[in-house]
């Protein structure tokens, strides 16, 4: 029979009995260093420099998609994306109920307010069946194309779905849904560098897609983001406008319209770059820990199941969550889990059930607050053997 102790001693094991287990560390095996020094030695530290340029090569590399523009984070990549996407203030984004509390933030700063979908219970992102049925049940098409939710009138924007802990959410069909109804497709996909649906990666199925390298994420340069696009234009649009909006002048300070302080620092790149070269190596050890993690629940017929990847996607396991069987069992375990020093922690708290978010527009959100009472991360930091 399934008993807390059990899953508490497995975590001990894998982490080696230490004292605290955090719920995901960062892991600077590689060249970190060599690239800071030489960062350092160069004085470019703060404007985009060479390692800005090498660093936004490797992601649009990996990624797949034709450019990436680094950023300070994920958080305000999203806020631009939004902004290049035509996202204007009294505009709706539809995104879900079920993310980290910057998804929902960044809308807000456009001035545009969220409305949240549902989620798919086994990906735990937002449900194309939903979306589908907000579309229908809760909009019309106006005379010109756009469209409008009924009760508010206001114009549905744009789209954001986001990929939870690393799993794909069923993006082609989010995909299908925004393309057939003219809508901009933004994804979060802040959790899932790394991650493919099908054989693409996370974020290149809309019009951008935006990634963090906060400290927690699967790897960081300390803070940052990007957007990812295939679109040069946009991709253009969003240097520009993260660079204060300096039109190219070889003395003269001239802008030409409001812009931002975004920019990724070259010292944070340098770092990054380090990172990414290591990120194969990552994913697959993310993997190995989930698989891990699987094994174990496999042995128990009545105990928490580990959240896997939808069939037809590719994980990069960043975060390992399990479903509880009910919300007792899993405040019994969250509670058991700080008190042995093990960082566990509860999915976030829905959007809707956020004071600043309470009264907007929501779908009906089952599977959300299914997720919410049941759900919670286990800890899944990964470390390699250095290199050099
Ligand atoms: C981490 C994260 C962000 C924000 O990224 P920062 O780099 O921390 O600003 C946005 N959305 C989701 C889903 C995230 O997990």
């Amino acid at each position: 029979m399934y008993e807390h102790t059990a899953l508490l001693d497995q975590i001990k094991r894998t982490y080696n009995f230490a004292a605290q287990i955090p719920l995901h560390s960062p892991c600077f095996s590689g060249r970190e260093k060599n690239y800071l020094n030489e960062c350092i030695d160069s004085t470019f530290v703060s404007s985009t420099g060479p390692f800005v340029y090498q660093f936004e090569a490797a992601m649009a590399q990996y990624t797949g998609a034709r450019f990436a523009v680094a950023l300070v984070n994920g958080t305000q990549a999203l806020f631009l994306a939004l902004v290049l996407a035509g996202v204007e203030a009294g505009s709706l984004v539809l995104t879900q109920a079920l993310t980290f509390v910057a998804t929902a933030n960044a809308v807000s700063y456009t001035g545009a307010r969220p409305a949240f979908i549902d989620i798919d219970p086994d990906t735990l992102g937002m449900s194309p069946a939903a979306l589908m049925n907000f579309l229908e049940q809760r909009t019309r098409r106006k005379e010109g194309g756009q469209i409008v939710e009924l009760i508010t009138g206001r114009r549905i924007s744009a789209v954001v779905p986001m990929h939870t802990f690393g799993h794909a959410c069923r993006i082609e069909s989010i995909a299908k849904i925004c393309k057939e109804h003219g809508l901009p497709l933004v994804e979060d996909a802040a959790e899932s560098l790394g991650s493919l649906s099908g054989t693409r990666h996370t974020g290149t199925f809309g019009l951008m897609g935006v990634i963090s390298f906060n400290g927690n994420k699967i790897i960081t340069t300390g803070g940052g983001g990007a957007i990812i696009t295939d679109d040069p234009e946009l991709a253009a649009r969003a240097r520009h406008l993260s660079t204060t909006a300096k039109t190219d002048h070889p003395f003269e300070f001239v802008h030409d319209r409001v812009g931002y302080n975004f920019r990724m620092p070259n010292l944070n790149a340098a770092l990054g770059l380090a990172q990414f070269e290591r990120l194969g190596e990552l994913v697959q050890a993310h993997r190995q820990g989930a698989e891990k993690y699987a094994q174990f629940f496999d042995t128990f017929s009545d105990g928490p199941t580990l959240i896997r990847e939808r069939e037809g996607s590719r994980s990069n396991y960043w975060l390992n969550a399990v479903r509880f069987r009910d919300s007792a069992s899993k405040e019994r375990f969250l509670h058991a889990a700080v008190k042995a020093g093990i960082f566990a922690r509860s999915v976030w708290r829905p959007m809707h059930r956020l004071q600043m978010y309470a009264k907007d527009i929501h779908d009906s959100l089952i599977h959300t607050d299914e997720a919410y009472a049941t759900i919670a991360n286990l800890p899944s930091s990964v470390q390699l053997p250095a290199v050099n």
